[in-house]
């Protein structure tokens, strides 16, 4: 855990993502935080040191980069972890056998994986709800319900949730509000001011932006949760080595300048789908016609380059796969290269067939995530690719 510098918070989101939780090495004065490559710490005497006694708990490089992802969320401290699912398996660990955690449904496909086939043989309960629509969230709050964790826009049907209306459900029951907020990023959404409680990423996403590691984190606003979270962080140990945490803080300084070219890219390619496909069979929360398209636009300031697809067939879906060439078939999401992804057989192979079904992630389904390529290439590549199609 690593509290942000008040000092931080005068200055806006881009200069956050340079500056926030960083100062130059007062050893060297090396302007970049340096990769402290060590397990432990020289204590000077029985009971005294620098306030580093052993890296599970406490790493300099990762203390930079908690503060720096704590300030860009709005939030007061920050924990770096081990991967995504570490970061979710973590915070998890704040619930008792008996307690019921509140989930939306069509989360990234690890999560429900998680939480059923090993949570759930600790005596956790899960309840999954559709969190488009509050009114089930609230009928679906019993007692034993300790939390309600979302994700808006969701992996990869683009479902949006109305964060502050769920969050004030949440809190009228006492209930931790917990969102996923690694599609959106702190650049265009952040929970935390529409009553969040815990935010977290996969920041092998968008906030690394590189594909070129893998890593979590959370952000909270309230001191007894981050007391909380720090014990659980020490005790199970799911962090980060230092050179993975700089990988991210070398990614988060560029965050704002990669996620205004995503959104630009994913804006003008949703756009040129719909008018092929039809509005239909394009989810994106940018396109007037998303059914959600004016809560995303209250809450979110951008929309990103995460956009799917409903190509009708398993046939379809992978003759426009195999044709695109600039866009490669590839699990993850975020980086500054163009994927493309067949969530069915993909990120979605956990889900149990019978619940993809149910919640349209069909055969058809082909998520794009647009990377931050000159827009004129993207589209030829998507051009050529649907020539293959009727
Ligand atoms: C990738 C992802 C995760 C899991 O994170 P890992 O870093 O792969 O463990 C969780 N949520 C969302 C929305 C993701 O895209």
């Amino acid at each position: 855990m690593s509290r942000i510098f008040d000092e931080d918070l005068k200055f806006s989101c881009g200069t956050r993502a340079v500056h926030a939780g960083q100062r130059p090495d007062p050893t060297t004065g090396a302007i970049m935080t340096p990769i402290f490559q060590t397990s432990t710490y020289a204590q000077e005497a029985l009971g005294r040191n620098k306030g580093y006694e052993y890296a599970r708990g406490k790493n300099p490089t990762r203390e930079a980069l908690e503060r720096n992802i704590a300030s860009l969320e709005g939030g007061t401290h920050g924990f770096a972890f081990a991967s995504g699912m570490g970061t979710i398996d973590s915070i998890m660990k704040l619930f008792k056998s008996g307690d019921r955690i509140l989930c939306a449904d069509n989360m990234y496909g690890g999560t429900p994986r998680l939480f059923d086939r090993i949570l759930a043989n600790l005596g956790l309960g899960f309840t999954y709800v559709d969190t488009r629509d509050p009114q089930r969230v609230a009928d679906a709050m019993t007692p034993d319900v300790k939390a309600v964790i979302v994700e808006t826009p969701t992996n990869p049907l683009m479902w949006i949730t109305d964060l502050a209306a769920v969050g004030a459900i949440a809190k009228r029951h006492g209930a931790l509000f917990i969102v996923d907020n690694t599609f959106a990023t702190p650049v265009f959404q952040r929970p935390l001011e529409h009553g969040a409680d815990i935010v977290f990423h996969s920041t092998t996403k968008y906030l690394n932006g590189h594909s070129d590691m893998v890593g979590g984190c959370a952000v909270v606003n309230d001191d007894d949760l981050a007391a909380r979270l720090q014990f659980i962080l020490n005790a199970a140990g799911a962090v980060p080595g230092p050179f993975d945490a700089w990988l991210v803080l070398r990614g988060t300084k560029t965050l704002h300048l990669r996620m205004a070219a995503h959104d630009a890219n994913g804006r003008r390619i949703a756009g040129w789908l719909a008018q092929r496909l039809g509005d239909e069979r394009v989810y994106y929360p940018g396109l007037a016609s998303h059914p959600h398209h004016a809560l995303a636009a209250r809450q979110m300031s951008g929309f990103g380059g995460m956009i799917s697809i409903e190509l009708g067939s398993r046939a379809a879906a992978e003759t426009v796969i195999n044709r695109l060439h600039l866009f490669t078939l590839a699990e993850s999401l975020g980086g500054v290269e163009s994927l493309v992804c067949h969530p069915a057989t993909m990120t979605h192979a956990s889900v149990p067939p019978e619940r993809r079904a149910r919640l349209g992630i069909s055969d058809g389904l082909v998520r794009l995530s647009v990377g931050v390529e000159d827009a004129e290439d993207l589209l030829n590549d998507i051009e050529h690719a649907f020539q293959g199609v009727a």
